[in-house]
């Protein structure tokens, strides 16, 4: 079933003790989720367990890591395993944020052994997609991100894709404090979804959550949850601060 999901990202933000705070400012206001309403946390590798604990026996309230690897072990000094996620009992992991793909070179094609790999160990990937901004000033955002999906999901069994959310990050709008308006959001879903449509059947489409990130707000995020294609947010800097995340959980209810 499709999920409405405000997802922070903490990035690499936050000392453990300002991360504890956080959850716990955030936990202690008992936003009460329902079915289908989920919050998800992905933190720092070191904050894992830590987030954890505290999101132990507060319904729907989910951890998830930020990346992990493509291979299931080995010889990767400094990496992290789907294996080991799974071992804590993480349920989620972001792959493919446009900043990894930027900074860590990763590409459609590893993102699909990573996707791969998450799934083999249970873990639910939030598959990050998006365009740079000169595509998006030629035009050609919907087939730029169409191939992201293509190259790195298509692989992909009707079941197998259950099991993965989809956050659209137009590149211009992370970070940058301008957000796509809930116009373009839901042009892009849409798109997306008719996408998936057309390779995994309408009601496998219909099932995916999708996710716009990109400047999330307090103040704007009833507006851009509000379209019929935008399932919630995955959201950096906003959700750093206890007062505007809550605002974005509310606005998944
Ligand atoms: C992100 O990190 O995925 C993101 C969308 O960041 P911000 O909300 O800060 O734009």
């Amino acid at each position: 079933m499709r999920k409405k999901i405000a997802a922070a990202n903490w990035k690499m933000n936050l000392r453990f003790e300002q991360g504890v705070q956080l959850l716990d400012n955030l936990l202690g206001r008992n936003i009460q989720l329902e079915d289908g309403q989920l919050v998800v946390f992905a933190v720092p590798f070191p904050y894992l367990i830590m987030a954890m604990e505290k999101t132990k026996g507060h319904k729907n309230y989910f951890v998830a890591a930020q990346n992990c690897h493509n291979k299931q072990s080995g010889a990767y000094t400094g990496e992290v395993s789907a294996e080991m996620l799974q071992s804590l009992g993480v349920p989620f992991v972001v792959l493919g944020h446009s900043e990894r793909r930027e900074y860590n070179g990763e590409t459609n094609a590893l993102l699909a052994e990573k996707i791969n790999e998450a799934l083999s160990k249970g873990l639910q990937p939030i598959f990050c997609c998006g365009e740079p901004l000169q595509i998006r000033e030629e035009g050609s955002q919907n087939s730029y991100v169409e191939k992201q999906l293509q190259d790195s999901l298509f692989h992909l069994s009707e079941e197998q894709l259950k099991h993965v959310v989809i956050a659209y990050e137009p590149i211009w709008a992370i970070g940058t404090g301008k957000t796509a308006t809930s116009e373009q959001a839901q042009e892009m879903h849409l798109h997306l979804r008719n996408v998936l449509a057309g390779k995994f059947g309408e009601a496998a489409a219909d099932d995916v959550s999708i996710l716009y990130g990109g400047s999330v707000k307090g103040s704007n995020a009833k507006e851009l949850f509000s379209k019929p294609d935008v399932d919630g947010g995955l959201v950096g800097g906003a959700s750093l601060v206890a007062d505007d995340f809550t605002l974005i959980i509310e606005a998944i209810k």
